[in-house]
């Protein structure tokens, strides 16, 4: 049987923050706790939780683009962080990102050639200046734009243009693992429906593996077949994502399929999560959830329940 494109396995990051007095021990907040998990090749992985969960932590250490503190990532079955950096540097061609924020992750003052032709220039082989604008103009028309697109800057473009232009530097490369971390958070709905369309056909066209990040319920649901959703650095709850969206089993599942949306959730979810998070000087062994569990009993603030199988879901609560 051929491994799974991607496995995680017990992934932990630790962050130092600043020192509060002089000569205090800086303390250490614990954004990823013992993930793990298994993504088949051309299925579509989604993470979902709230801003500061650790979800772009957990996308960049998949993407090699940061250590993790302990844990292993594995592609196609290597390990990457026990690679040489230019074994994993020729690997790398093989998963690429698609970031949150379009207008931040490209570059105002380069042209779309340059833009979407740069994992091309990273790579060992290098392509001649015409192959390389056939390449470009090639996986435009692949993303919906225009060949003659190559000349302009990314302020002439719309949001979803945008995005389809940071798809397609992505794609260029012909990878086998794209990680979308937000990739359609900041447009409007009928324009992340279209985008998000296109991503499920280059799917099929490429066999495409997606890990899928967002804090947006609907569009997990629309495109990912699993879903894993993250408190505090902790998978809580994994399944297929029609069953979980049906049945929620883990106490915070059900407050997110229940929630309405806050305004701007993320600054006030960043601090509860400072607050609240696991550090590891002193860690407790409860649960992270415990705080806001309705359900929560004694056993919940003295032993943080590991993810157990629970019929076709995984779930972490001693109360399911
Ligand atoms: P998400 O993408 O789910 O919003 P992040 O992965 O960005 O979450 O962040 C997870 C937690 O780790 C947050 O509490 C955030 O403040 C913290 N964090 C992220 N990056 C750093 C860093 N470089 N140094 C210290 N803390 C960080
Ligand atoms: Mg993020």
């Amino acid at each position: 049987m051929k491994p799974p494109l991607v496995k995680v396995v017990n992934l932990t990051k630790d962050y130092h923050l600043p020192r509060q007095k002089l000569f205090a021990k800086a303390p250490v907040f614990r954004a990823l706790n013992g993930i793990d998990f298994e993504v088949a090749r051309g299925s579509s992985f989604g993470i979902v939780g709230e801003s500061g969960c650790g979800k772009s932590t957990l996308a960049r250490i998949v993407m090699a683009l940061d250590k993790p503190t302990g844990g292993e990532v594995y592609f196609e079955g290597r390990e990457l962080f026990s690679l040489s950096t230019k074994a994993l540097n020729a690997l790398r061609k093989n998963f690429q990102m698609v970031f949150q924020d379009p207008y931040g992750s490209l570059n105002p003052r380069k042209k779309v050639l340059a833009i979407v032709a740069e994992p091309l220039d990273v790579l060992p082989e290098k392509l001649t200046t015409g192959r390389r604008q056939e390449r470009v103009e090639d996986t435009l028309e692949e993303v919906g734009l225009n060949r003659r697109d190559v000349d302009k800057y990314p302020h002439e473009f719309s949001g979803g243009q945008r995005q389809r232009i940071a798809i397609a530097r992505a794609l260029i490369t012909r990878p086998s693992l794209i990680v979308a971390d937000e990739s359609v958070s900041a447009l409007d709905v009928s324009v992340q429906a279209q985008v998000l369309n296109l991503m499920m056909d280059l799917q099929e066209k490429y066999n495409l593996t997606y890990i899928f990040i967002s804090h947006d319920l609907s569009v997990v649901e629309y495109v990912t077949d699993v879903v894993a959703v993250i408190y505090l650095g902790k998978i809580v709850e994994q399944g297929k994502t029609r069953d979980l969206f049906r049945m929620p089993l883990h106490p915070y599942t059900k407050t997110l399929l229940a929630a309405v949306p806050d305004i701007d959730p993320s600054k006030k979810r960043q601090r509860t999560a400072r607050k609240e998070g696991i550090f590891t000087d002193g860690a407790s062994g409860a649960c992270p959830f415990q705080p806001r569990c309705r359900e929560a009993t004694e056993i919940c603030g003295q032993v943080n329940p590991s993810l157990e199988l629970k019929g076709n879901q995984r779930v972490a609560c001693h109360h399911v």
